[in-house]
């Protein structure tokens, strides 16, 4: 079934966009993609709650990775949701509630797995059960029996359990939303084409219900992904960026904390507790890739909104010298030298009087090109 709001938000975009390219470009940040900016998030609120988004992978006695959390950990966790009145929701729940206007419960949560990790069933679950609660599982067909990881007959006992399954592409790429060097554009959308469809109709296939969530290898996207995603069907994507969701948040672009091994009841809590930031224009804008140097980070909020005391820009996960100015409501950044091609989580925190944490956090790709152009141009500089 295709989202329909998803579909307006894309539309709008689009519109949005051909009216902000010229403000995109004086930024001194090109891009050979649309993205859609910011404002297309502003929708009208069809239901006051906010939704954060949990994101774990593996869960295991042994501690691999950044991104493993221990059962004893995980129980913790799922302790102080139900001590603090959290109720889990599918993501189902939250598109009706979104889209429909349907009742939810009063602190919803959304717990999800990523990559398919056979230990999410042999402990994880259990766990769940234990607390009442379901979770979404992104798996990638891929790798579906392998060692350590989930099995097809694994995959059908979780779905069975009540937990919703979802798609993490057929493959993992890192290059969901641009070519890799040896492919020109026809060769990369017909991957992006079997990452988006073959993935669906396997996971479709093995499990005998529809699949109609993705979760972005690596949290990359862009609006021509965002698009296959809508056509192939798919009713939400999740990322990573660490901010909760609001009815104005984009379906495809849903915010996520990624979980880790050191995070405790308090960091927990950090994150449950934030507040979505309306924003009217963000430069550079989410999804998009920049192929010029980018020279300045640029955020307007919304006009409405809470009366913010203070607020702060963070670029790939560290603290920047931002620029906030309280009267025009923006935040700005000059980058000190040409940002190194790869992803920029971009998180913009603010807080009122009353010390109430609001987040907005987007996505942004600098491209391989734009390092190239910054060194002719430098070179051009140069004493002759
Ligand atoms: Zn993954």
């Amino acid at each position: 079934m295709l989202c329909l709001r998803a579909r307006r938000q894309l539309r709008r975009a689009r519109a949005l966009y051909a009216a902000g390219i010229a403000l995109v470009f004086a930024a001194g940040c090109t891009h050979k993609e649309i993205a859609p900016p910011a404002a297309a998030r502003v929708q009208p609120a069809a239901c006051p709650a906010t939704a954060p988004v949990l994101a774990y992978h593996r869960v295991s006695p042994k501690i691999t990775n950044q991104m493993t959390v221990t059962p004893a950990l995980f129980r913790e966790h799922m302790r102080y949701l139900a001590r603090h009145g959290f109720s889990t929701i599918s993501i189902d729940q939250w598109c009706n509630a979104v889209e429909r206007g349907a009742p939810l419960p009063a602190r919803p949560v959304i717990i999800t797995f990523d990559d398919g990790w056979k230990d999410q069933i042999v402990y994880a679950a259990p766990i769940l059960r234990e607390f009442g609660f379901l979770a979404t599982f992104y798996i990638y067909p891929t790798v579906i029996g392998s060692p350590l990881q989930l099995s097809w007959d694994d995959v059908r006992a979780l779905a069975a359990q009540g937990h919703a399954i979802g798609s993490h592409s057929l493959s993992h790429t890192e290059r969901l939303n641009r070519p890799y060097a040896f492919e020109d554009q026809a060769r990369y959308e017909r991957r992006l084409m079997r990452e988006v469809y073959d993935s669906k109709r396997e996971i479709e296939a093995n499990i005998s219900r529809p699949v109609v969530h993705f979760c972005y290898p690596y949290g990359y996207y862009n609006t021509a992904v965002m698009e296959s995603l809508e056509r192939a069907g798919y009713r939400t994507a999740v990322t990573v960026n660490p901010q909760v969701n609001s009815s104005a948040t984009p379906l495809m672009t849903l915010g996520r904390r990624i979980v880790g091994p050191a995070m405790r009841d308090a960091e927990l809590a950090e994150y449950l507790e934030r507040l979505p930031l309306p924003v009217a224009t963000a430069v550079p804008g989410d999804g998009m890739i920049c192929t010029d140097r980018a020279g300045r980070v640029r955020v307007s909020l919304s006009p409405q909104g809470a009366h913010l005391v203070d607020a702060r820009l963070k670029l790939s996960f560290r603290w920047v010298d931002s620029t906030w100015d309280p009267r025009g409501r923006t935040i700005s950044y000059a980058l000190p030298q040409p940002l190194e091609p790869g992803a920029y989580t971009a998180e913009l925190h603010a807080w009122d009087a009353r010390s109430n944490h609001y987040v907005y956090a987007w996505l942004f790709q600098q491209d391989a090109a734009a390092r190239g152009a910054s060194v002719a141009a430098s070179s051009s500089r140069r004493p002759q």
